[in-house]
């Protein structure tokens, strides 16, 4: 019987049992896939390894949430930081987002010379540093009694970012820089749809501040893959089941009977690190909870994806990530930006014997890849790549005489197959005012003892978010957790 049995091997299940298992629970952390991490793992394929979408890394430094699970529980990181954190390209633009606020603010004027920027981001600064500050106590769940907890404890950051989140970043940024172009737009907007998952309008100024400074906190390369973050964290997890996928849950009257492909397991308390909507298909007493959930949040983002092995020189400040942004949209993913991630030359996983591995991605509509014969499909994956690529050397000419030795894509399809991401969607529930920060979802269940960790649950996705998830729910069933 254990205390804990966690459900899913993603940056959720990883840290929640990593954490408990620090604590002195006895917990075991089932992983259908032979690697952890799911959307932030690295898999194998032929011999070379890839993430699989998640490659920048943030929040690390001893105050923000993933350095105070990783100062909590005794360990050191695979990481060194980078700077600039991303290159973005906008036609002939070419935009070096570095950390220094100055030196990012000059960039931007550079590639923006007909707008006052300073004011718009002196506030965005103003706002992204007082939701830092308070986010420890923004933290459990957000109930009625949190604005007076966040007024008692930091009046002045509350009271600054008050507003901010009732009104969207577009009605912001037009107030402090009047009526800006398309391209600036394009611009600030994939900002938040990256970090966020919604668009300028959709996204409160308080929480897109928090993604379009996200450049301007210390950025991260990940020694030996994504994966290596979450190998790192299981660490002090004591017992893993690998290639177990968990089939059903029962409620017994002394706890839950997990059955898997390996066999039953018994344990007090379940925490599934499933999507939402999938938690139903486990647990019989959750299926009208996820069915509302379906209906509820329907505003959904899946990702088309492009892996890489290539071989050659490259510059040698060849920078790890890269961003195109797009006046037209890519066929067959309605999206308008492209983000490319290259691993270090000497990193002793993702670059062995002298090459590269590179991982593309960009959002794309779930219906795009739905209800599509075999042939339509493989079709609309081909002519998507061609197009990406395309557009990848045009922007990163380097990059076209490299010898390619493996390429591949991956659709919402393969999304939903590998991770079992309810119709592949990913990075979660979008911020965005109409779910956020009220109706987005609790980690806790109608079924008591069974509890939700991962992006589909507040405060939504990437590394921060998730991480930030976890700490709210140990801090709402786990009355010893003190971590901040
Ligand atoms: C293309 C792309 C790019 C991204 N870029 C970034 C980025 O640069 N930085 C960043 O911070 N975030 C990024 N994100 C978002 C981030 O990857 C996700 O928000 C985050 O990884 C989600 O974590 P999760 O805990 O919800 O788990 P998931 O990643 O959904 O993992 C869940 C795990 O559970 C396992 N599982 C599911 N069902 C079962 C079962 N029945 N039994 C056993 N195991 C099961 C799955 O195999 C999977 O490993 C990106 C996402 C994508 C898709």
């Amino acid at each position: 019987m254990f205390d804990y049995a966690v459900v899913g091997g993603g940056i959720g299940g990883v840290l929640a049992s990593s954490l408990l298992s620090h604590m002195g629970k006895d917990v075991i952390l089932f992983e259908t896939l032979d690697y952890l991490g799911g959307c932030a793992g690295t898999f194998q394929r032929k011999g070379f390894y890839y993430n699989v979408g998640a490659a920048t890394f943030v929040g690390a430094e001893e105050e923000l949430p993933v350095g105070k699970i990783a100062k909590y529980v005794g360990l050191e990181l695979p990481i060194k930081p980078i700077d600039p954190a991303m290159v973005i390209y906008l036609e002939d633009k070419t935009i070096r987002r570095w950390r220094d606020r100055e030196l990012a603010l000059e960039e931007i004027s550079k590639a923006f010379p007909e707008l006052n920027h300073k004011a718009f981001w002196k506030r965005v600064y103003e706002v992204s540093d007082a939701m830092w500050s308070m986010w420890c106590d923004s933290l459990p769940y957000p109930s009625l009694t949190l604005p007076f907890r966040n007024l008692s404890k930091h009046p002045i950051s509350f009271l600054s970012t008050l507003l901010c989140n009732f009104f969207s970043a577009k009605r912001v940024a037009k107030v402090y820089l009047g009526n800006f172009n398309s391209d600036y737009e394009l611009f600030l907007t994939h900002h938040t749809l990256i970090t966020a998952q919604g668009f300028l309008e959709e996204v409160p100024f308080s929480v897109a501040s928090l993604g379009l400074t996200y450049p301007n906190l210390t950025n991260y390369y990940v020694i030996g893959g994504m994966g290596k973050l979450l190998d790192t964290f299981a660490k002090r997890v004591k017992v893993i089941s690998m290639k177990t996928r968990v089939k059903s849950i029962r409620k017994k009257p002394w706890g839950f009977l997990i059955e898997t492909n390996k066999g039953q397991y018994e344990a007090k308390r379940v925490i599934l690190n499933t999507t939402l909507w999938k938690a139903g298909d486990l647990i019989e007493e959750l299926r009208d909870f996820s069915e509302r959930a379906k209906r509820r949040y329907s505003k959904l983002w899946g990702a088309f994806t492009i892996y890489m092995t290539v071989e050659g020189e490259l510059p040698k400040d060849f920078s790890h990530h890269h961003f195109i942004l797009l006046r037209e949209p890519i066929p067959y993913t309605g999206s308008r930006s492209l983000f490319l991630s290259i691993s270090e030359e000497d990193d002793p996983v993702l670059s062995k014997e002298k090459t590269r591995s590179i991982t593309i991605s960009t959002h794309t509509r779930l219906e795009l890849w739905e209800g599509l014969s075999k042939e339509e499909y493989e079709e609309r994956k081909e002519r998507a790549t061609e197009y990406c690529l395309e557009l990848i050397y045009k922007h990163l000419p380097e990059l076209r005489s490299l010898k390619k030795l493996q390429v591949f894509a991956g659709t919402p399809k393969t999304f939903e197959r590998y991770t079992e991401r309810y119709r592949g969607s990913v990075g979660g529930i979008p911020v965005i005012k109409e779910n956020f920060p009220f109706s987005y979802p609790s980690p806790l269940t109608p079924v008591e003892g069974v509890y939700l960790v991962g992006d589909t649950v507040f405060p939504g996705q990437g590394w921060p978010g998730v991480s930030m998830g976890v700490i709210n729910l140990l801090k709402l069933i786990e009355r010893d957790f003190q971590i901040c």
